[in-house]
């Protein structure tokens, strides 16, 4: 077992939360810890909207700026289209006189720019790849630090506050106990990418189908797929060959018949709605997906989990600043 530095804030999972919670950190003189165990960022479909509350945080943090240099399509408005009928309607995505943008960037991209804005504003230490098992306790049971797995071999780190941000399985839930029942729906979503149509124009755009609905979302050179398929099916459609592939997703999304279709990184995922009984435990808090997952069509889950991260920054950050000795007082 090897010691490590201790911070602050330990935060575990490097996802659209953990960052989110480093960025809101950084306006307070507090050292953050954050243990991601992916080797880098990508590889995941998490989505890529960025609602308006969500850039309103941003621009607070004061991350806006890198956000839109990362090439973010800004976009307001949803189109809805059904094969046989065209465009059904079309309805704003933001409000009259709205302060802040919906933006769209491929989530990848989200992640590294928040990343490297968190690592540049000088108070966060990335471990990567480090996976969290267990949960250090002093002798009232109080959770002081994060025992945690590296190429390096396990480290322990403690801090005086950790934070659970490592999405819907967590472990660190678990190692706090709460319970969680996660209800599972009877559709997938499978991810993938398409060249982008000439007749596209920048909006969300959903194509209605009796067999799953299509969500289209802009990508700067390409446009992200979102189908929903039946669940339990995933291994059938990662299979599929490239024709069979194709004739599905264009029989319900019909712009996309003259235009590739892109696999790479394709993956289905099991979609699932659950809400922690509580978020703060034995001294620990829980946020994201960690603590409330709800199914990816409403967009609202990276809403959620950069709210949540704001909320807490700015109901510890004042006391850590300080050099409170315990936060009992503001959990
Ligand atoms: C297919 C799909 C599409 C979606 N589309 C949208 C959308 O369009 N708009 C929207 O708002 N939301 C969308 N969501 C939901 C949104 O992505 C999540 O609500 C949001 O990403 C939650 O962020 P998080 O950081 O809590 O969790 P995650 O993004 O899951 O991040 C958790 C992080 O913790 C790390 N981790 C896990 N375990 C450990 C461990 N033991 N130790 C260290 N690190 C660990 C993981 O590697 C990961 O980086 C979608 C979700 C899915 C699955």
């Amino acid at each position: 077992m090897i010691a490590s530095d201790d911070a602050d804030v330990i935060v575990v999972g490097g996802g659209i939360a953990g960052l989110g919670l480093a960025c809101a950190l950084a306006r307070y003189d507090v050292r953050v810890l954050l243990l991601e165990k992916r080797k880098a960022s990508g590889g995941i479909h998490r989505g890529d909207s960025l609602l308006p509350r969500s850039t309103g945080l941003f621009a607070r943090w004061g991350v806006l700026d890198a956000i839109r240099g990362a090439q973010a399509q800004e976009i307001s408005r949803l189109e809805i289209h059904h094969r046989r009928m065209g465009k059904l309607c079309e309805l704003p995505l933001v409000q009259p006189r709205a302060q802040h943008p919906y933006l769209v960037l491929p989530h990848a991209k989200i992640e590294q720019v928040l990343l490297g804005q968190a690592l540049a504003f000088g108070r966060t230490t990335l471990v990567r790849p480090a996976k969290a098992v267990d949960l250090l306790r002093d002798d009232t049971g109080r959770v002081t630090g994060v025992r945690y797995e590296t190429p390096r071999g396990t480290l322990e780190s403690r801090a005086r506050l950790v934070v659970a941000c490592d999405g819907g399985r967590s472990i660190v839930r678990a190692r706090l106990g709460i319970d969680v029942a996660a209800r599972f729906y009877d559709h997938a979503y499978l991810g993938l990418e398409a060249d982008r149509p000439a007749s596209y124009e920048n909006a969300m755009r959903v194509h209605f189908h009796e067999k799953g609905g299509v969500l289209l979302m802009p990508r700067p050179t390409r446009v992200g797929i979102g189908m929903l398929v039946e669940a339990g099916s995933g291994e059938r459609w990662i299979r599929m060959s490239d024709d069979e592939l194709r004739a599905k997703v264009c029989e319900r999304a019909p712009i996309l018949r003259d235009v590739a279709i892109h696999r790479e990184g394709a993956h289905v995922y099991e979609l699932a709605r659950a809400h922690a009984p509580r978020y703060v435990q034995d001294g620990a808090v829980i946020i994201g997906d960690a603590a409330h997952c709800t199914n990816p069509t409403a967009g609202q889950g990276m809403t959620m989990a950069l709210g949540s991260a704001g909320a807490l920054a700015d109901l510890v950050g004042p006391a850590l600043e300080r050099g409170e000795a315990r936060l009992s007082r503001v959990l």
